[in-house]
């Protein structure tokens, strides 16, 4: 609890142990002769402002700055109207209870803030640099890139970066979710926001602190909030209209039915009767107000769906606003990238044949034109080729999206790629009868060879499509740029309903535009796909998943979820996420408003009065936040 609360925690109690007793001889005082009116109702204000003085501060606060209509405004003119009516006791303990709701809903709102917060525990306080032989704690923000930094076990590390001395393994869960610890050497890249476990490790920072991977996960969940939702939106202009129409119907209802009853049977031609009907319903419209007063629903729902954002954001899945919640949840049809999402990725390099030239100077071509490519092949081929790579000897480098690469080597002009780029060329191939993913090389437009690598197929992607389509979800669909037999063997295996081989990335585009038209009514299109040359398809698509974020710069921003890992489980995960926090919306809407609907009618009939409207506002209150807390809770999903 924090000072605020705790003050109105004891401004609640002082004034309950004040007015409890005052209610219950209050009936005494009355038949006391000779005891002022005035003063039992200066006795009663001492708990009524002591408990609310700010809430009428507020109610006055808004009328000055034009925002009349709000909880304070409700509240203030219900407990004023009781009191001036003589209902003393109720009047207090309107305002009583309303703040003993007000003060739960600040903390539980506190309490999972920070929760959040914890959780997303990733912010690195400080950076340790050499000097002089001796370690100097700096902040993190006055690192520049290409220090060398040095990292303790048991601390966080600062900055993204290249271990340069020392081994050791990381806890990256606070990143990815995964509770694995990761084996770094030197090498190795490793990315802030991980805690370092067991070795001392010197790093070679790669960015600046505002670039670094902390830092934009960081930014990512901050940002998600302002990110609406339409329930959310739609709860804030409820309110706006809402409570100037209660308002007013509370007016109505103080004014008019007295009125007519006067008119219609004539009761009382005397000053009291006529006072006595007129209090009646001016006390029924106060209730009225109580009972109407918005608080549970509109505090429920930002806080349903800040939590479930915090929930998915410790599981290592970025949600990127709450509208993107809404539409996970209606998600009926997956169209997936293959490499690096339903596949590792990682490609090996089995054979290098039919080449008349040796194949040790043929992959050294190939490496070298693959130079600058962050494809996944391209990764592969500088890997099995695995020495230094000159840059110098390389101009002219072109990557062509979905066939391959041509540049000079050498002066030698050298081609990479598959058979559409070695048709563009107009260059013949020769078949392959390796099943795998086939690169063709052609020096000087010459046909010199293939190198066949293969990919091996994500360890549980099975199992993800099993629970996607246990999910709900009716359609999976991988589109990929690859060869129709590579394509189908892997589709088949992994048991996807339908795939599209042999795809530029604008043709996926285009798949995906057919796939949308397919989705009618409620149902919602995702794709998933690594962020490597699919970042039009991934806007393209109702919500765009990226896998495998962690050091993908490129995926962080193009999508609108992001899951840091590179597990496929994930994808259901995610949707059931939506679905849990989508779900508790909708109970605490329908819950907080149906107990309304009742109070209503129950006042309306004059069977409830001011005290069952409190006691049901707060109850809601508390069981609709109670109930919104539950989004946090999506481990086990
Ligand atoms: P996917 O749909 O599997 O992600 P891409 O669209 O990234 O595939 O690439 C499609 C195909 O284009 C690859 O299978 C490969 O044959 C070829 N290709 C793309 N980029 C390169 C590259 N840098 N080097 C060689 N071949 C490439
Ligand atoms: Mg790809």
């Amino acid at each position: 609890m924090n000072k605020k609360q705790k003050t109105l925690l004891w401004r609640i109690i002082i004034a309950a142990i004040f007015f409890v007793p005052l209610y219950l001889i209050s009936e005494e005082f009355i038949h006391i002769e000779g005891f002022p009116h005035w003063a039992l109702i200066v006795l009663f204000l001492v708990p009524y402002l002591l408990v609310g003085h700010d809430i009428i501060r507020k109610a006055f606060q808004g009328i000055k700055n034009g925002q009349v209509f709000d909880e304070n405004f409700l509240m203030t003119i219900a407990t004023i109207g009781a009191i001036a009516l003589g209902e003393y006791g109720e009047g207090v303990a309107v305002m009583l209870l309303y703040q003993v709701g007000e003060l739960f809903q600040s903390y539980a709102v506190g309490k999972s803030r920070r929760n959040i917060t914890e959780l997303m525990d990733i912010r690195p306080d400080y950076a340790n640099i050499e000097e002089d032989g001796k370690l100097v704690q700096v902040d993190p923000d006055e690192v520049e890139v290409g220090s060398i930094i040095v990292i303790q076990p048991g601390e966080k590390i600062p900055l993204d970066g290249v271990v340069v001395e020392g081994s050791s393994s990381l806890n990256t869960s606070a990143l990815t979710g995964e509770s694995l610890p990761r084996k770094v050497e030197e090498g190795s890249e490793v990315f802030s926001g991980s805690i370092n476990m067991s070795g001392v490790l010197k790093v070679r920072t790669t960015t600046e602190f505002d670039e670094s991977t902390a830092s934009k996960i960081l930014d990512l969940v901050e940002n998600a909030a302002s990110r609406k939702s339409k329930s959310e939106n739609f709860i804030s202009k409820f309110a706006r209209y809402y409570t100037p129409i209660v308002c007013v119907a509370a007016l109505v209802l103080a004014i008019v039915p007295p009125l007519v009853i006067l008119l219609t049977s004539g009761v009382g031609t005397g000053h009291h009767a006529l006072w006595h009907v007129w209090k009646d319903w001016i006390l029924k419209a106060c209730t009225f107000l109580v009972i109407s007063c918005p608080c549970a629903v509109v505090i429920s729902i930002p806080l349903s769906f800040f939590a479930g954002l915090g929930g998915a954001s410790n599981q290592g899945i970025l949600i990127k606003g709450s509208n993107y919640l809404e539409t996970m949840s209606q998600v009926k049809t997956i169209a997936f990238d293959k490499t690096g999402t339903i596949t590792k990725g990682n490609f090996a390099v089995t054979t290098v044949h039919k080449s008349p030239i040796d194949e040790k100077k043929l992959l050294e071509y190939a490496a070298h034109a693959e130079a600058h490519s962050s494809h996944p092949i391209a990764r592969s081929v500088r890997e099995a080729y695995g020495k230094y790579i000159d840059m110098n000897r390389v101009a002219d480098l072109e990557e062509i999206s979905g066939h391959g690469i041509v540049a000079k080597v050498d002066g030698i002009a050298v081609a990479v790629g598959n058979d559409k780029l070695m048709d563009k060329l107009g260059i013949e191939h020769e078949e392959c009868e390796h099943v795998g993913t086939v690169l063709h090389v052609a020096l000087d437009n010459v046909y010199s060879g293939h190198i066949v690598i293969e990919d091996e197929i994500k360890p549980n992607a099975k199992e993800a499509m099993v629970a996607l389509k246990a999910a709900g979800v009716e359609k999976l669909v991988m589109l990929t740029g690859d060869a129709e037999n590579v394509a189908k063997s892997v589709a088949a295996e992994v048991g996807l309903t339908d795939y599209r081989a042999q795809l530029l990335p604008a043709d996926k585009v285009s798949c995906v535009e057919e796939l949308l038209k397919e989705c009618t009514g409620n149902k919602r299109l995702a794709f998933v796909g690594d962020g490597i040359n699919d970042a039009p398809v991934l806007s393209r698509a109702d919500i765009g998943i990226a896998m495998g974020a962690l050091g993908s710069d490129a995926a962080i921003e193009a999508a609108d979820v992001v899951l840091m890992d590179d597990d496929p489980k994930k994808i259901a995960k995610a949707i059931k996420i939506s679905r849990k926090c989508i779900n508790i919306v909708k109970q605490n809407i329908v819950f907080a408003l149906g107990v309304k609907v009742v109070c209503l009618i129950l006042a309306a009939l004059g069977i409830a009065n001011m005290w069952v409207a409190i006691i049901a506002d707060v109850g809601v209150m508390i069981l609709a936040v109670l109930n919104a807390i539950r989004c946090l809770f999506v481990k086990n999903l």
